[in-house]
């Protein structure tokens, strides 16, 4: 059993010295447990949070433990009454080829549904994530503009879609082409900036936001967040949902404060987890599911093969290799 080891809590970008492999034994079920082969894992921006030594909503990654993520697998030996053989489960579980666990930390999956991986995306965190955050803060209205940053990311590509399935005029902001020119073709945004090319962002936004921005799904924070803050509206919601730019600084960026725009703009600006939003999450999969079916939401993973390259993986994410989803496949089903 292939496990990857949180060994040293990384100061800036984590490199590949904060992580090593070790080897067990396989494990077998104790009473009300089931080991679960690993199929796919999560690879998520939080996680670099919990690498850090500091309190926040998640305990922080102990030193010389598996990492932990989100994983969608199928039961190999049980001896929880709910679980059998060849079931495929949700769980938080380690960075690892196959997990013993409690079964009452599991949610079993029906595959007849939508594809496994969807666990995950769409119908998992990043789903509810993008549901909750535009829905319950944003309150979007049908006309509005709304802005995402990270807009090609699991989180900001499914908040884009809901804010035009709920007749909004949407921009993103992402950075490649080939992410900006996906956003246009196959997820309907209406218009889209490189961030990564675009000499001026001030110039850019003011160019595709004539009539300033309604609503700004902010998973990025930094500089570009001061940007898009120059265009809010009259009552604008800001929707905190992520600070990725912010993630691996070694000293605190102190840019603008945007307190006197929210104020004169009488605008909301609102952190969330998207476990706050915990009572919502049956009607945002409700929602999604149907949504999904429809094919009026698009799904789009990138998916890297093997555990071997799950810590790149993840590494990954500061580099924006991924379009829609990063996941690792570590085993076939
Ligand atoms: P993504 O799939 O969006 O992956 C991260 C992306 O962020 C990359 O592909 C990259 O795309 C972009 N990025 C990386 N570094 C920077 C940077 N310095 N400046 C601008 N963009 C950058 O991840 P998720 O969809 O899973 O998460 C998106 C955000 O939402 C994250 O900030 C995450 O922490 C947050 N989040 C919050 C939750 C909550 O409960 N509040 C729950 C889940 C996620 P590009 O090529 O465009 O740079």
């Amino acid at each position: 059993n292939r496990q990857v080891i949180f060994v040293k809590r990384p100061e800036g970008l984590p490199k590949m010295d904060s992580f090593a492999w070790r080897e067990e034994a396989i494990p077998t079920p104790g009473e009300g447990e089931v080991v679960v082969r690993t199929v796919y894992l999560s690879v998520d921006p939080y996680m670099r949070g919990r690498m850090n030594d500091t309190k926040s909503y998640v305990p922080p990654f102990a030193l010389g433990e598996v990492l932990q993520g989100g994983v969608v697998g199928r039961v190999v030996a049980s001896r929880h009454n709910a679980f059998a053989e060849g079931d495929m489960v949700l769980g938080m579980l380690g960075w690892q080829d196959y997990s013993r666990v409690n079964g009452k930390h599991l949610r079993k999956l029906d595959p007849s549904l939508a594809p496994k991986s969807l666990a995950l995306g769409v119908l998992g965190m990043p789903g509810l994530t993008a549901y909750c955050g535009l829905l319950k803060i944003g309150e979007p209205k049908a006309g509005e503009t709304v802005v995402v940053s990270g807009a090609a990311g699991a989180v900001g590509m499914i908040a884009g879609q809901i804010a035009k399935l709920k007749g909004c005029r949407v921009v993103g902001i992402a950075g490649s082409d080939e992410k900006t020119q996906y956003l246009k073709d196959e997820c309907g945004f209406d218009e889209t900036i490189n961030y990564k090319t675009e000499s001026s962002m001030r110039e850019a936004l003011r160019n595709v936001c004539k009539d300033g921005v309604d609503i700004y799904f902010d998973n990025v924070g930094g500089s570009l967040s001061d940007d898009v803050m120059q265009r809010i509206n009259k009552g604008a919601r800001i929707i905190l949902c992520g600070q990725i730019a912010e993630y691996n600084l070694e000293k605190p960026d102190l840019g603008p404060r945007p307190q006197t725009l929210l104020l004169i703009r009488s605008a909301l600006m609102k952190g969330f987890i998207v476990s706050d939003y915990a009572h919502c999450h049956d009607e945002a999969i409700h929602d999604l599911a149907i949504w999904y079916r429809e094919g009026r939401i698009k799904n789009r993973e990138t998916i890297v093969h093997g555990l071997e390259h799950a810590v790149d993986a993840f590494l990954g994410l500061f580099r924006g290799d991924n379009i829609g989803k990063q996941l690792v496949q570590v085993s076939d089903f």
